[in-house]
């Protein structure tokens, strides 16, 4: 049994929802939703509601904490790196081949590894 976490939504309490009304007979309330994982927002809001309630609140803050941008970025080719693999839906292992990296202005390839595809640090990506 995983721990249960809590939506980070601001207002998720604010909803009427059964599943939400919870306590004794007689002194329920509606409370923020406690769920093993939730599908929003990185894992951290039970609905898209909840993540923009959230944003709209703190989200000029955490942009502003992090980093606004203030300037336009731009693709070039060399940050227009993607990677890519084949996908074999008969196989019954081995399903995924041909791991490689894709230039999406100029279309070259070149090899990759499964291991470099897994590192999610692993770029040749150069610039923003
Ligand atoms: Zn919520």
């Amino acid at each position: 049994m995983s721990e249960l976490k809590l939506c980070q939504g601001s207002k998720c309490h604010t909803y009427h929802t059964q599943d939400r009304l919870k306590g004794q007979q007689g002194s329920k309330t509606y409370q923020t939703r406690r769920r093993s994982s939730f599908y929003y927002g990185n894992d951290n809001f039970c609905s898209l509601n909840c993540q923009n309630d959230w944003f709209n609140d703190f989200g000029d803050r955490a942009i502003n904490h992090f980093g606004r941008t203030t300037e336009p970025k731009h693709l070039t080719k060399d940050n227009a790196w993607y990677k890519d693999y084949d996908y074999n839906w008969r196989a019954t292992d081995n399903q995924h081949s041909n791991w490689r990296f894709v230039n999406s202005l100029t279309k070259e390839q070149r090899p990759l590894t499964e291991a470099q595809y897994d590192d999610s640090n692993y770029t040749i990506n150069t610039g923003e």
